[in-house]
């Protein structure tokens, strides 16, 4: 399988800096329920949601949470947050591992953790594939030992004899800290691969690296999450990764902020006309930033000031065809169903057409 290097004309520096934004005015919950309007503090739980502030309730409103508008709580920040209390370190084995996952409602998670009989290998991907996104390889700079521990404890807890980290052979200041560190865990390969388009998807990687078997895949995302849970760290806030056409920001921002007062935190003065979530390739715009709001799957926002004009007429010049990695035929509309809507036939169209719309409407047909 040919995969292909994307082009960014942005290098995020390598002296490694998070940005906080974990003092918003106000955050956003969605409202399911008849709760009274009243104080709520740091970690009040409303249905699934925790408050990620101290502070109180003061209105309820249309907000789009989870792609949807939906009624959410506006809570003012009094500011009296205290320090998440820790827990008392749960011990890492994989029955408490799905025991928080659980607790958590982290079924997808969860679900990976069956079938661990017999496991031939474990690979812990820092890869992060769209561009400018640097989420991944930042939790692992952030907390680079622990995260280390966590993989060693899975792999004497399931005994498993492969055992993989595997981050992008250009990202040289992770891959540094690494190598200071590696001397302590020397049944964890540290595998370096091209900056590869797809990479960061578990059948790609694995096929690349030619691991078979079977295997436990966690991003750094994942595992980071199963850290903070058994041991009982923060988990108000999130990173994300913003950027304009030159410049990229990593920010540890507060769960259920407004996106429009985050990217005002970012870059105060920038003017931009489009705002891209979740990536250039496969993301998607909005346009009510006012009410957009900050949730989990929120991993990345991207300002732009013009994006190209689509939906040009196609030259048949084959390229989308060939740069398929799934052999879908978009242009006659065949194997669509196997299309894992990557967005590269759109990116790589020499005529900008927008080839993943047309998959999509050609698929609801
Ligand atoms: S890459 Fe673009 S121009 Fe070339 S065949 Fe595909 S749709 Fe047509
Ligand atoms: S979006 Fe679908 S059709 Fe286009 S390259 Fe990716 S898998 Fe192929």
């Amino acid at each position: 399988m040919h995969l292909y290097k994307l082009n960014t004309n942005i290098k995020i520096k390598d002296n490694f800096i998070i940005e906080n934004f974990i003092n918003p005015d106000f955050i956003y919950i969605p409202y399911y329920a008849n709760i009274k309007l009243d104080n709520i503090f740091i970690n009040t739980k409303i249905n699934n949601y925790k408050s990620s502030i101290s502070g109180k309730i003061i209105d309820i409103k249309k907000g789009i949470f989870n792609e949807k508008y939906q009624n959410v709580f506006v809570i003012a920040n009094d500011f009296k947050e205290k320090e998440n209390k820790k827990e008392p370190k749960t011990k890492v084995n994989i029955d408490n591992i799905k025991k928080v996952l659980k607790e958590n409602n982290e079924i997808k998670l969860l679900n990976r953790f069956t079938n661990l009989d017999k496991l031939d290998n474990i690979v812990i991907s820092a890869i992060n594939d769209e561009i400018n996104v640097f989420n991944n390889v930042y939790l692992l700079k952030e907390n680079t030992r622990d995260l280390l521990d966590l993989i060693d404890d899975l792999r004497i807890n399931t005994k498993c004899k492969n055992n993989y980290l595997v981050i992008k052979n250009d990202e040289s200041y992770i891959i540094d800290e690494c190598l200071n560190l590696f001397g302590t865990y020397p049944l964890i390969t540290l595998t370096l691969v091209e900056d590869l388009y797809l990479l960061g998807k578990k059948e790609f990687l694995l096929d690349k690296l030619n691991i078979n078997g079977n295997t436990l895949y966690l991003t750094i995302e994942e595992l980071d999450t199963i850290n903070r849970y058994l041991k009982g760290l923060d988990t108000t806030t999130k990173l994300i990764t913003i950027s304009d056409n030159k410049t990229c920001k990593v920010i540890r921002a507060k769960k259920y902020t407004l996106i429009s007062d985050l990217i005002k935190y970012a870059y105060k003065d920038l003017k931009y006309n489009h705002i891209i979530i979740n990536g250039l390739m496969t993301g998607y715009e909005i346009t009510d930033s006012n009410n957009y709001i900050l949730d989990d799957e929120i991993k990345s926002i991207h300002l732009l000031q013009k994006i190209p004009k689509q939906n040009n007429e196609c030259i048949n010049c084959g390229l989308c065809l060939k740069v398929c990695p799934k052999k879908v035929d978009m242009i006659n509309s065949k194997n669509l169903d196997k299309c894992i809507d990557c967005g590269l036939c759109s990116f790589m169209c020499p005529n900008l057409v927008n080839l993943r719309a047309k998959i999509k409407d050609d698929k609801n047909e």
